[in-house]
């Protein structure tokens, strides 16, 4: 059985074309499947949808969290209640291609267990979103060696590969990279990213990058080792800095310049905070998953019929 994953943040308008979508696809296909939709804390009719859904088709179910966590617990929480013996994450909005399932789910068949779907485009984004995902995407890749230009989270995943996952303990996950670094037989196909079907993004500006500094930072050491590095460079410009000192000492030229003086001061004093702000950022990170606090809480799952609380209730987002 196939089952597929659908992360869904405030997307009522797009669960009823999503459900179309998938179930009329994999009908077609004669693939057995189930759907498991993560409402991630949505303060629309999203939920109210996808129950109406569960109850109409049972092989659609649903996961509701009790507010919005991100994409990434979706995903997780998704991961953890998948039966199939292999499980397709897909987003809500239609941009990933739901007709590329079959091919993906022949290659499984065929002994694939890693089928990454890549970004043959990157769809309509602005230039200055263009240029950051370069950015980082391009630290991702000399930093920890993982290829993520092109990666998008629609991918399809063997049992195997859905328990290494699930067994993974760290709570600050970036299943992007996460899906590549357990290994596997892993195949790639290319997509293009569709226009959204209904709404907006529901990543801000502040939350990608957010996303993706905790990306770098779970991945690699380097920006820690950078400062390391600076320190070095500049014991370097000190001791060279020192010999000139001490040759203008004993030829009888005195130094000048407290320009100089105070323009170093400044350097290395922004340098030390930097660094330590670097640290900080890994000590919180740190202090983060000692805590261990779920990924996520699940407030009400379907079938509901053993309770009588509102359907449609609300979470508070972000
Ligand atoms: N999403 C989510 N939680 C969030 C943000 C987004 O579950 O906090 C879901 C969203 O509903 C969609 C998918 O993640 O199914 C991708 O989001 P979106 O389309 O907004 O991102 P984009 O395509 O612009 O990268
Ligand atoms: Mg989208």
């Amino acid at each position: 059985m196939l089952s597929v994953i659908v992360p869904a943040f405030n997307e009522g308008e797009n669960i009823n074309a999503a459900v179309k979508a998938l179930t009329g696809l994999l009908n077609e296909k004669g693939i057995a499947f189930e759907v498991v939709f993560a409402d991630d804390g949505s303060a629309d009719r999203t939920w109210e949808f996808i129950e109406k859904a569960a109850a109409a088709d049972s092989r659609i179910r649903g996961i509701k969290f009790s507010r919005n966590f991100g994409k990434e617990g979706a995903i997780f929480a998704g991961l953890s209640r998948v039966k199939g013996d292999c499980a397709v994450v897909i987003d809500c909005d239609l941009q990933h291609p739901p007709e590329l399932i079959p091919e993906m789910y022949a290659l499984w068949e065929q002994g694939a267990e890693v089928v990454e779907a890549r970004k043959a485009n990157r769809g309509r984004e602005s230039l200055i979103y263009k240029a950051f995902a370069k950015a980082f995407y391009g630290i991702m890749k000399s930093s920890s060696d993982l290829n993520l230009d092109g990666a998008s989270d629609f991918k399809l995943l063997d049992r195997k590969v859905i328990d290494a996952l699930n067994a993974l303990p760290e709570r600050l996950t970036f299943f992007r990279a996460l899906s590549a670094w357990v290994g596997f037989k892993t195949v790639q196909v290319e997509f293009e990213v569709k226009p959204r079907a209904f709404g907006k993004t529901k990543w801000s500006f502040k939350k990608l990058f957010k996303f993706a500094v905790s990306s770098v930072t779970g991945f690699t050491n380097l920006p820690m080792q950078l400062m390391t590095a600076a320190g070095l460079i500049f014991l370097a410009f000190a001791a060279a800095l020192g010999v000139q000192t001490l040759v203008n000492f004993f030829s009888g030229h005195a130094a000048e310049g407290f320009s100089t003086v105070v323009l170093l001061l400044l350097l290395i004093g922004s340098l030390l905070m930097l660094g330590l702000g670097i640290i900080g950022y890994y000590l919180s990170k740190i202090y983060e998953e000692i805590k261990f606090r779920p990924r996520y809480i699940i407030e009400r799952e379907t079938p509901t019929a053993d309770r009588s609380s509102n359907p449609g209730g609300e979470g508070n987002d972000d």
